[in-house]
């Protein structure tokens, strides 16, 4: 993250809530060079030399934390890049993101991660860490050097955008971890399973004619990588969890005491794999595919009971040429970063069908499964805060978006929520616009 100024504000009677630092309730939020300085009673806080900002009937929230990003740099900055990536993040309530390694050339040597740490030094507004490849160039032959890329600063490591075909690598890593560490996340997906499949496989790809990834592409690879991490004691976190086999595999897993974590996404969440009716790829289209209703219900009960312990956007930006084509041509992924609250807090909370809470807990949970701190408004800690609207009502895109791609799930729809404020690393990263106006500086 770019160095600058700690934030010297006060939040003046926001609704605070952070549940797992057990905080709830009406606060002034104070923030001293960039620490989170006390919660005290509203309109108790003395305010010399801090900039106020009214927050009454606003939310202040530990900011989120998105372990799982495409960021595009190095050799697709058209798409996005360190700087565009870091901002759309903040512009969505997070105060850090992991980036992925599936670059081009691919992240697979120390050299590589330092160049891209130095980046993020000179142009990114909320802290930015990044995974390395498990195999060398991603081509599932040979293990990149894990020590030397630890050394250097990588947070873990991940093929993501592919599996990692061979078991006996996989073992490898597992077993290079025990010396170096570095969570190990995993892409999971048989390609023999998958094979040209374009969507979920069931009756909407039957009715359409499109070649369908069959639920079990993903949750028999699940269950191969977590016997090896449970036989060679390794860390894994399993990303973009999406069929219903598949959350059974992981709660298997746990209860049978190996390490593993997962995340779910945003649109896994909202969505099915009815909206593939439109035909619409720049929005539907992405690997794992949008599945069925019973599967969106598995992964909310996952949320629910703590298998899945975070959510990730795998925030996938693409060209527009790239997805104005053809459906089964299109590239697969979406955006997500800068709706991932609004959209859940419209389709699951305001529906009733999850807390407040949960969710706040969700989005700032993909910290802990890569040994990182747990974002949290506990007095004296750094601070990450995301001040939120929860009545505040916007058009996906009618502003822009601050990511340069725009293939986003919710383009085009109204939601109900909206960031105002993020502060990133005891920095303010972010401030909506028309927000900043009616504020007293
Ligand atoms: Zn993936
Ligand atoms: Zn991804």
């Amino acid at each position: 993250m770019r160095s600058g100024e700690g934030a010297d504000v006060v939040l003046r009677g926001a609704t605070v809530l952070d549940p797992a630092a057990g905080i709830e309730g009406v606060h002034d939020v104070v923030i001293r060079d960039g620490r989170i300085a006390g919660l005290e009673a509203p309109g108790a806080a003395e305010v010399g030399g801090l900039e106020e900002i009214e927050a009454c009937g606003l939310h202040a929230f530990p900011a989120f934390f998105d372990p799982h990003v495409h960021l595009r740099t190095p050799g697709h900055e058209h798409k996005e890049d360190i700087e565009t990536g870091a901002r759309s993040a903040a512009a969505g309530g997070f105060c850090g993101i992991l980036a992925m390694a599936n670059t081009d050339p691919s992240v697979s040597t120390p050299a590589d991660v330092e160049a891209l740490r130095e980046a993020a030094r000179e142009a990114a507004c909320v802290p930015v860490g990044f995974l390395a490849t498990v195999s060398r160039g991603m081509e599932g032959e040979e293990l990149t050097e894990m020590g030397a890329i630890r050394d250097a600063g990588a947070i873990g490591f991940s093929d993501d955008g592919l599996p990692i075909r061979s078991a006996r690598l996989l073992r490898r890593a597992l077993q290079y971890q025990r010396l170096c560490g570095g969570t190990i996340a995993l892409h999971e997906e048989d390609p023999d399973l998958s094979g040209d499949g374009v969507m979920h496989e069931g009756p909407v790809s039957a009715a359409l004619g499109l070649a369908g990834i069959p639920s079990v592409s993903e949750s028999t690879m699940i269950a191969r990588d977590a016997a090896l991490a449970g036989y060679e004691e390794g860390q894994i976190h399993v990303q973009h969890l999406s069929a219903t086999e598949s959350v059974e595999v992981v709660r298997a897993a746990k209860a049978a005491g190996v390490r593993i974590s997962c995340e779910a996404s945003p649109h896994h969440l909202c969505l099915t794999d009815e909206e593939l009716r439109s035909l619409d790829p720049r929005r539907f289209k992405m690997n794992p595919p949008l599945r069925a209703e019973a599967d969106r219900q598995a992964l909310i009960e996952g949320l629910r009971d703590g298998t899945i312990e975070c959510i990730a956007t795998d925030h996938a930006p693409h060209a527009a040429e790239e997805k104005e084509v053809p459906f089964e041509q299109a590239a697969m992924g979406v955006t997500g970063l800068e709706t991932a609250f609004a959209a859940l807090h419209t389709d699951l909370v305001l529906t009733g069908v999850i807390e407040l809470g949960l969710l706040v807990e969700r989005l700032a949970g993909g910290a802990a499964p890569f040994d990182l701190p747990r974002p949290t408004l506990a007095p004296g800690s750094e601070a990450n805060v995301a001040l939120c609207d929860l009545s505040a009502e916007w058009t996906v895109g009618e502003e822009g978006y601050e990511s340069r791609s725009q293939n986003s799930w919710c383009a085009g729809r109204k939601l109900t929520g909206r960031v105002l404020i993020t502060v990133a690393g005891g920095q303010v990263a972010y401030r909506l616009r028309s927000f900043s106006l009616g504020v007293a500086a």
